[in-house]
C-alpha cells in the first residue's frame, strides 16, 4: 500500500493589502520531498503522522514537499501555482499510489484562486482517479467549501483552538484513511452550512461544553468524527463562515442529522462564544486593579495570527503615556528597528523609533529614549511542542515598560517569546501579547488573570466594520436572518 503526503498552508486574510510571495513561504517553513520537522507542528502533522505510521503499520509513505507561510495577505498567483504544480508533480512522480494524506491550513486564497484547496484536491483527484482514498487535515479556522468536501473521502479539522491537538488530530485522520484502503469503513461526509462568521475559543464555555460534546459522540453510531469549522472571519470568499462537518460510516442520512443537531447548538452559542472584550484603558486599569501579576492582556486586533502587520503601537504608547511600570509587551514586529539595534548593541541607550510602519492600522511609530536590554539572532518561541522561529530578536525598556521586537513577523504563542530575551514573564505586573487566543495555552499558566483587549488594528472583533464583498449573503452578524442549511 503507497500513501503520498504533502502540506500546504496559508490563512490568507483577504482584506490586507500584504501579498503574501513564493519567498514568504520558504522563509516560514519549506521542507523538499522525502523531509520531515522534527517533531510535528500544526503546518505539518498529518505529513509527519503518514510517514512515522508507515514505520510500523506496513505501507510506504511517499512524502512530498511542505509549505506553510505566516498568515497575510492572499498568495500571489504565481506563488500558488509554483507550490501546487510542485506538490502535484511530486504526486505523479509517486504514482501508483492507493491513498493520499494532505496537511493543508484551509483558508488560502491566492489571486484569482478564492478555493485553493479545491483545486489542489480537484487536480490530484484527477490524477489519481476515484479509488485512491484522499485525506485532509484543516485548520478549523477553514473555509470548508462543499467542492472540497466533494473532492476528499475524509477530513478532519483541528478541535481545539489554541490549536494544540494536530498531532492528535493527525493520527485520527491516517487510522481512518487505512481503514477506508483495507475495506474496514465506506466514509461519507455531511456538511452543514451554520451561516454566521463568529470566534470560537475552545477554552471557555459555551464552546468547550460543544467540543466535549461532539468527541464523546465520536466512535458510536457509525460517527468517525465530527468536526466545528470556526471559519476565518477575515477571508471574504463566497463561502467563509462557520459549518459543522460529519464522517460516518456508510450512515449518510444519520450524519447528516448529527450536522445539522451540532450546527444548530453552534448557531445558538453564536453570541455567547467570545470572551468579555475591553478597550485599551479599560484593560490597563483592570490589570492594575488585581493584586498581583502578571495579568496577561491579549491585544487581539494586530495578531500576525490572523494575517496582521503586528505593529500597532497603541498600548505601548499608552502604557508609555500612563507611566505604567512593570510591564512588557510582545512582539513588536520592525525587522529596521531589530537591525538598528543590533547596530547599537546590548547596553546601548539611544532615542529610538519603532513599530507604526506597515499600514494606517499600525499607528504612528513610537519615538522614545531606549535601553536596548538584549539582542538574540535567530531567536525561537514554543507552541505546543513545536519550536517557533521568530527571527532576530531584540529586548528594550522606555521606563517602566519594556517591549520585544522582531524580525519574522509572527503571534505571541510560548512564555520564552519574552525570557529569550532576558525578560522574566512571572515577575511581571502586565504582559500585553499581541495574539487573539493561541497566546493562551501558555500564558494562563503563569496568568492571575488573562483579558481581552481590542486595541485599533486591522482586525476589528465587530466583523461589520469590516468591507466584506464577496461573501454569500445573508449572514450573521452582517444580516440578522440568516437560512442555514445543508450542503453535503
Ligand atoms: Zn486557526
Amino acid at each position: 500500500m503507497r500513501i503520498f503526503t504533502a502540506a500546504l498552508g496559508l490563512e490568507a486574510n483577504t482584506f490586507l493589502p500584504l501579498p503574501t510571495s513564493y519567498e514568504a513561504f520558504v522563509e516560514k517553513l519549506y521542507l523538499p520531498p522525502g523531509q520531515q520537522q522534527a517533531r510535528p507542528s500544526h503546518q505539518t502533522a498529518a505529513c509527519w503522522v503518514t510517514a512515522e505510521r508507515a514505520k510500523r503499520d506496513g505501507f510506504e509513505a511517499i512524502v512530498g514537499p511542505s509549505y506553510a507561510a505566516q498568515p497575510g495577505g492572499a498568495a500571489t498567483r504565481a506563488a500558488y501555482e509554483r507550490m501546487r504544480d510542485d506538490i502535484l508533480g511530486e504526486l505523479k512522480r509517486a504514482l501508483p499510489v492507493d491513498g493520499i494524506v494532505f496537511n493543508l491550513h484551509g483558508a488560502m486564497v491566492a489571486h484569482g484562486y478564492d478555493d485553493c484547496e479545491g483545486d489542489l484536491l480537484e487536480r490530484a483527484r484527477a490524477l489519481v482517479g476515484e479509488r485512491c482514498v484522499i485525506g485532509v487535515e484543516l485548520d478549523p479556522h477553514c473555509n470548508l467549501t462543499e467542492k472540497r468536501c466533494r473532492l476528499a473521502d475524509i477530513i478532519i479539522l483541528f478541535k481545539e483552538y489554541p490549536h494544540t491537538d494536530f498531532t492528535e488530530r493527525g493520527e485520527e485522520l491516517v487510522d481512518l484513511v487505512l481503514n477506508a484502503l483495507r475495506g474496514a469503513i465506506k466514509p461519507k461526509m455531511s456538511l452543514y452550512d451554520c451561516r454566521l462568521i463568529a470566534s470560537f475559543p475552545t477554552t471557555i464555555q459555551p464552546m468547550r461544553g460543544l467540543v466535549d460534546k461532539v468527541k464523546a459522540m465520536e466512535g458510536k453510531d457509525r460517527v468517525l468524527s465530527i468536526s466545528l469549522g470556526h471559519g476565518f472571519p477575515y477571508g471574504d470568499v463566497p463561502e467563509s463562515g462557520a459549518r459543522v462537518l460529519v464522517v460516518t460510516d456508510d450512515a449518510k442520512a444519520h450524519g447528516d442529522r448529527v450536522a445539522m443537531e451540532i450546527g444548530g447548538e453552534m448557531i445558538a452559542l453564536r453570541e455567547k462564544a467570545a470572551p468579555p472584550f475591553y478597550d485599551v484603558d479599560g484593560a490597563i486599569d483592570a490589570a492594575l486593579a488585581e493584586p498581583r501579576g502578571p495579568v496577561v492582556i491579549a491585544d487581539t486586533a494586530d495578531n500576525a495570527g490572523g494575517g496582521a502587520p503586528s505593529d500597532n503601537t497603541t498600548f505601548v504608547r499608552r502604557l508609555i503615556t500612563r507611566g505604567i511600570e512593570g510591564v512588557a509587551v510582545a512582539p513588536i514586529w520592525d525587522p529596521l528597528a531589530v537591525r538598528f539595534a543590533f547596530e547599537a548593541g546590548e547596553g546601548a541607550r539611544l532615542p529610538f523609533r519603532f513599530g507604526g510602519k506597515t499600514a494606517k492600522a499600525s499607528g504612528p511609530p513610537v519615538d522614545a529614549e531606549v535601553e536596548i536590554l538584549r539582542c538574540v539572532k535567530n531567536a525561537h518561541q514554543s507552541f505546543a511542542g513545536a519550536a517557533v522561529p521568530i527571527g532576530d530578536a531584540v529586548a528594550i525598556r522606555m521606563g517602566g515598560v519594556e517591549a520585544v521586537l522582531i524580525s519574522n513577523r509572527a503571534q505571541a504563542m510560548g512564555i520564552d517569546l519574552f525570557s529569550n530575551v532576558g525578560i522574566d514573564p512571572t515577575r511581571r505586573r502586565m504582559l500585553v501579547v499581541k495574539s487573539n487566543q493561541h497566546f493562551y495555552a501558555a500564558f494562563s499558566q503563569i496568568a492571575s488573570k488573562v483579558l481581552y483587549a481590542e486595541a485599533d488594528g486591522p482586525l476589528p472583533r465587530d466583523y461589520r466594520k469590516l468591507p466584506w464583498r464577496r461573501v454569500m449573503r445573508p449572514i450573521w452578524p452582517l444580516d440578522a436572518e440568516t437560512h442555514p442549511r445543508l450542503l453535503l
